[in-house]
């Protein structure tokens, strides 16, 4: 996501790269930059504006310092001011009261029913008893796509298939809730293709009716600034608590994340990161400007890692490379915990740097296959005693794993760098490795 955006951000800083110091020539030669890539990114020009207006003004009254590039430092005030555009603080959503009701809104594909999904998935992970409640009285199959959902994450859900008022069910919903012990219910309502009369007094009459602890107002990021005038038009109409920006996974400008919380003032409180159920992310403005700079996202990508990682196996790992006893079983156990941590073009996308110096290169997840294919076709000798391998036996391995000998020994190679580096890394003092990071 926001490839272009940080592309073009990156190479607008990079001018200034060198200069002695910020001066009104130089800066605004680069926020002109600055601002054609927000724009380029289909951010609201008047945002675009306000906001190179206002790094222009912070960097003019900068004092100089001595050990900061003007560069560094404009990258600085850039990333704090996407910051601050994004709503500065991350917001959390009320999830208070005996049942808390958190309300959908939204046009129709912009991913309501999978976010409900996906937020009752989030909030019964957190020990939470949730009732999703279906409420679009117009598609059936949208009562029929929650119920799939719901069977599929271990969560209960309402419906009334025959009842046509979506008040009436949502109040049902409510009561059902109550009498059976759930603490949070989940609306999800029905939309159109575009904000109409109609969709918009139904939504109205449910919100006014059921008093919702949260109205959530779902977007898709791919829209473009047609995600902000619906937003607004949404807002105006049932005055919202907080936003989720949907598909941030895909082929997003992100303009929209840029552009909404300045123009109706409302926080984003949710990402959707993929059609999974664990494709959420609580929205952070500053990791989020992070990324945009290219700068990286290395504090989600830890948190993914901790919530993924079986620290046991972490530590047996960690243990076997110490010892230089790393395996084959070790390798492949490496790999399951990488792939369950996301698709790997999110992960190298958090890794500073990395998401602009990859962004052409095709990475998907079937990369593994054959690797784990040769891997799997070992035996649990072979594999924890690589050394065993001769020929004959890697003959044998690419026979059954149907990969040609070339790439099974292309691995071996691999798998001997990767030892011989780990050797080498435990052999470094950590600490002068960590001031190598800093640089
Ligand atoms: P609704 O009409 O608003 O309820 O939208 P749906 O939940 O049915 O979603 C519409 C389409 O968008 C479906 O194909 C979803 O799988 C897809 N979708 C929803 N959220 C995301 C997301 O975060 N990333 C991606 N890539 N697809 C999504």
């Amino acid at each position: 996501m926001f490839e272009n955006l940080s592309q073009n951000i990156n190479q607008a800083l990079r001018t200034l790269k060198g200069k002695g110091r910020i001066t009104d020539v130089n800066v605004a030669a680069t926020l002109k930059e600055v601002r054609k890539a927000l724009l380029d990114a289909d951010v609201n020009f008047k945002v675009a504006k306000s906001v190179t207006d206002t790094i222009k003004e912070k960097a003019l009254g900068q004092k100089i310092l001595i050990a900061v590039e003007p560069g560094q430092m404009l990258v600085k005030i850039v990333s704090d001011e996407l910051t601050e555009l994004m709503g500065g603080q991350k917001v959390d959503i009320n999830t208070k009261g005996d049942p808390a009701v958190v309300l959908m809104s939204g046009l129709q594909g912009s991913g309501k029913t999978t976010f409900s999904g996906k937020l009752a998935l989030y909030l019964k992970k957190q020990g939470r008893n949730v009732l999703l409640t279906a409420c679009d009285v117009y598609r059936p199959a949208a009562i029929d796509q929650l119920k799939v959902l719901g069977e599929q994450i271990g969560v209960d859900v309402y419906a009334e298939p025959e009842n046509k008022n979506p008040v009436q069910i949502a109040q049902n919903a409510i009561k059902h809730a109550k009498a059976t012990g759930k603490k949070i219910v989940i609306v999800d309502t029905a939309g159109r293709l575009a904000v109409d009369e109609e969709m918009m007094r139904e939504i109205e009459a449910v919100k006014k009716a059921i008093q919702p602890t949260e109205t959530l107002f779902v977007v898709d990021s791919m829209t473009g600034q047609d995600a902000v005038n619906t937003a607004k038009a949404f807002n105006d109409r049932i005055n919202f608590d907080g936003v989720v920006l949907t598909k941030l996974d895909g082929d997003t400008r992100g303009g929209a994340a840029l552009s909404i919380k300045a123009v109706v003032d409302k926080p984003i409180k949710f990402i959707g990161t993929s059609e999974k159920m664990d494709g959420i992310d609580v929205f952070y403005p500053d990791r989020m400007a992070s990324r945009i700079l290219g700068m990286g996202d290395v504090i989600s990508l830890v948190e993914r890692a901790q919530q993924a990682y079986d620290e046991e196996e972490a530590r047996r790992i960690s243990k076997q490379i110490r010892k230089n006893q790393f395996n084959f079983d070790d390798f492949l156990s490496q790999l399951q915990q990488i792939k369950k941590m996301g698709p790997v073009k999110d992960l190298v996308g958090m890794i500073p740097g990395m998401g602009n110096m990859l962004k052409d290169v095709q990475i998907d997840d079937d990369a593994f296959k054959p690797i784990e294919a040769i891997i799997q076709s070992m035996t649990p000798k072979e594999r924890a005693n690589p050394e065993l391998l001769d020929a004959s036996r890697r003959k044998r391995i690419s026979t059954g794993s149907g990969r040609s000998i070339q790439e099974v020994n292309n691995l071996m190679k691999q798998f001997d760098q990767m030892k011989k580096m780990m050797k080498m890394m435990n052999q470094m003092d950590m600490r002068s490795m960590a001031k190598q990071v800093r640089k």
